[in-house]
């Protein structure tokens, strides 16, 4: 099957989903291997615009560029999604050091938004802490060069502060990508990111590898007041597993109520788990 009729395939599949729910449909382009061979502007922007095409057949209500290591590539990427006079989200997989080509993150973000991206910022490579600093990095620049286009998140569902300095993130760490169970978030952790990139002016508070459908829903409560509406599917009446006020045994009890949960700093059950990898050029800390 070639790579139209998958995209148009996943169209129909994205359309019935979001047809039922009321959502957007985004079609999506990701860097290219062409692009990494040198094969030079020409050649990566005509595997964009067989995508594009498909998207706009297709009528999607937006586009994305995601996972771009290099700000050259996204700008021949956006080049291509201006045609279509549709809004358009951009997002880079990089972090406190920049693209890899070494353009820091803040320059990324001001070429991003000059390009034509309508919506701009980060997904995969990096935790939730790390893009938090690296998206405040971006809208620092994007405040000084007077821009202020939507600002977008979408961190791995890991933690793994010891690479917040490596180019290529998490997938720097031994346990990268089959081993990486350990370092999941908890739903606590999906709450404090998007509380805390809600109050840092993100607007579209998402997650790449590694979150599952109950972070997502734990963020939408989180922001439910914000957002005016309560996710569907959640036991409205027991916010922060307040039935454990009624358990039977006396040491759940206490695990009742916010306090309890956001400020729990868990364990990993591994007698000889540490805490970070601390291979030498890994850690950061
Ligand atoms: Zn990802």
């Amino acid at each position: 099957m070639k790579a139209a009729e998958i995209n148009h395939a996943a169209c129909d599949l994205a359309f019935d989903v979001a047809t039922s729910y009321n959502l957007l449909v985004c079609g999506g382009l990701s860097p290219t291997s062409t692009y990494t061979a040198g094969k030079g502007k020409a050649a990566v922007q005509a595997e964009f615009e067989k995508q594009c095409k498909v998207y706009n057949k297709k009528d999607v209500d937006f586009f994305l560029a995601e996972f771009f290591g290099s700000i050259e590539e996204m700008e021949w990427a956006i080049d291509v999604m201006k045609k279509y006079n549709k809004p358009i989200a951009c997002t880079m997989r990089i972090g406190l050091v920049g693209c890899m080509n070494g353009i820091s993150a803040g320059e990324c973000a001001v070429r991003m938004a000059k390009r034509g991206a309508d919506i701009l910022g980060l997904n995969c490579q990096f935790d939730y802490n790390a893009q938090l600093k690296t998206i405040k990095l971006m809208k620092d620049a994007l405040n000084e060069a007077g821009l202020s286009p939507f600002l977008m998140m979408q961190p791995i569902g890991f933690l793994s502060p010891e690479t917040e300095y490596l180019v290529e993130g998490y997938s720097q760490l031994p346990e990268y990508l089959l081993a990486m169970e350990p370092r999941i978030l908890t739903r606590w952790e999906c709450r404090d990111y998007a509380r805390k990139a809600y109050e840092l002016g993100v607007r579209y508070i998402g997650g790449c590898c590694g979150f599952e459908s109950y972070h997502i829903r734990e963020m939408a409560e989180e922001l439910s007041e914000e957002r005016g509406f309560r996710p569907p599917g959640k036991d409205h009446n027991l916010p922060f597993a307040a039935g454990y006020a009624q358990s039977v045994y006396e040491h759940d009890r206490k695990k009742h109520g916010r306090n309890y949960w956001m400020n729990l700093i868990p364990n990993t059950g591994r007698p000889n788990s540490a805490a970070y990898n601390s291979e030498r050029g890994l850690i950061h800390l």
